[in-house]
């Protein structure tokens, strides 16, 4: 069978080597595992998003045929059950999957970019060996907790605390918002562990479920990506193994900055996805529609809206790319990330609009799909940082470059 696995060797390199200028020129490994996921997409995912969102399904089957692909892990070493491909492969994987189902492409953005991607970073060999080995195949997954119900965007004021004791780190506190808190078989979670630091003092930890003193709140009823479960995590004097601590004490804020830096490239990549799959229902649906004797496709008005949606479409996918290029090249990224994340959530969001308006009063029911992908949309302007918070890290890294 054709994987993304045995393809990892082939050519990577190329594109990498190549400028800024020519972002449009994938090279032939990336185009093809462009072309493997698009059609997993449309065989596998498109057939049933409707049905997982209606339903609020955990798309279990088609995670673990992602896991088979080799997309639960797309940049994660071989040596531990990844795929070695690079970020920019995952930027192009992690869209086409979100073009076929946007709760697919978050559940695979937060195994691979929020729990494997800091566990495999700062992991020791046991910690990896034990929370890496095992999460690559779709069969078991992550999640990342960050977000507390007094603290979403000022994570550095995080409430949850650990205190060692003995041979046992001990939590207490509640994190919420959590993706994947159903399913996850190991969650990395930050707490402070001297508070007298602020956010220097808050530490990263990889707590098991089954952990004593581990539970989890309601799923939460959502907008969209409906087929991801959220909830919170809630630690009750939870006791973890001293060796579960990931990284330094103290380098849990770097830790979780430098995750959501990689996880913001992820999720412009769910929402070029949405996008995209928004352009093609309304292109489609323009091609079909007569009003006043023609397709509606040869209206300017609506020609208009499809030119808008296609410019905010390939902008976004150029940021994105650019960031996970400099990611791949090992250049600073973090103002990239950000312009990625928030020009293409906001692309999603464009796009979808412009597609409900596009198919009329068809876009405004569930027979199609243009309403789902509106809903969807929605979320990629507020997790892993919103609009507002990209644009104060985009402003904070302009003022430092032109003031230097
Ligand atoms: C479906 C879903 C899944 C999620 N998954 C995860 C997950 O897996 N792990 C995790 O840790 N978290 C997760 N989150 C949490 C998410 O990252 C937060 O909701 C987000 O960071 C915003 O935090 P908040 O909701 O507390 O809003 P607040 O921080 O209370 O913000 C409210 C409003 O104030 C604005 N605001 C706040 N501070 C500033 C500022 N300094 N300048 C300008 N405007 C500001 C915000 O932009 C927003 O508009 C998820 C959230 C949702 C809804």
């Amino acid at each position: 069978m054709f994987t993304l696995r045995n393809t990892a060797k082939l050519g990577l390199n190329l594109w990498s080597k190549r400028s800024i200028a020519s972002l449009s020129a994938l090279s032939e490994t990336h185009q093809m595992l462009q072309k493997t996921c698009r059609d997993f997409a449309d065989n596998e995912l498109i057939p049933v998003a409707a049905k997982i969102d209606r339903e609020h399904l955990y798309p279990a089957e088609q995670i673990e045929k992602m896991g088979e692909l080799g997309l639960m892990a797309v940049a994660i070493d071989e040596k531990y059950g990844g795929t070695g491909l690079d970020y920019l492969a995952y930027a192009i994987a992690m869209e086409e999957i979100s073009r076929g189902c946007a709760s697919a492409g978050v559940i695979m953005s937060v195994n691979n970019s929020l729990y494997l991607g800091p566990v495999d970073r700062y992991g020791n060999e046991e910690q990896k060996q034990k929370y890496v080995v095992g999460y690559t195949d779709g069969k078991k997954v992550g999640c990342f907790a960050l977000s507390e119900p007094g603290n979403g965007s000022d994570a550095g004021a995080a409430s949850t605390v650990a205190v060692l004791k003995g041979d046992r780190w001990v939590l207490n506190g509640t994190k919420c918002w959590i993706t994947n808190a159903y399913e996850a078989e190991s969650a990395v979670v930050f707490a402070t562990t001297d508070k007298s630091l602020k956010h220097k003092g808050i530490s990263a930890f990889i707590v098991p479920r089954g952990a004593s003193g581990f539970t989890l709140g309601k799923k939460e009823d959502k907008l969209g990506i409906r087929g991801s479960s959220t909830a919170q995590l809630i630690f009750e004097d939870c006791e973890i193994p001293k060796e579960n601590l990931l990284g330094e004490p103290g380098f849990g804020f770097k830790i979780a900055m430098q995750t959501l830096d990689a996880g913001r490239i992820g999720i412009a990549s769910q929402a070029l996805g949405i996008a995209q799959a928004s352009l093609e229902c309304a292109v489609d649906y323009a091609n079909k529609r007569i009003a006043f004797g023609k397709p509606i496709s040869k209206l300017q008005a609506i020609q208009q809206k499809i030119a808008d949606m296609s410019l905010n479409l390939e902008s976004a996918r150029l940021l994105t790319w650019r960031a996970a290029w400099l990611k791949d090249n090992k250049k600073p990224y973090t103002k990239e990330a950000a312009m990625a994340k928030l020009a293409a959530s906001e692309a999603a969001t464009f796009c979808s609009h412009q597609c409900i308006q596009v198919l009329g009063g068809m876009g405004y029911v569930s027979d199609m799909p243009a309403e789902r992908h509106y809903r969807d949309a929605r979320i990629t302007e507020i997790y892993e940082g919103t609009s507002e918070i990209q644009r104060l890290v985009i402003a904070g890294q302009i003022i430092k470059e032109l003031s230097a």
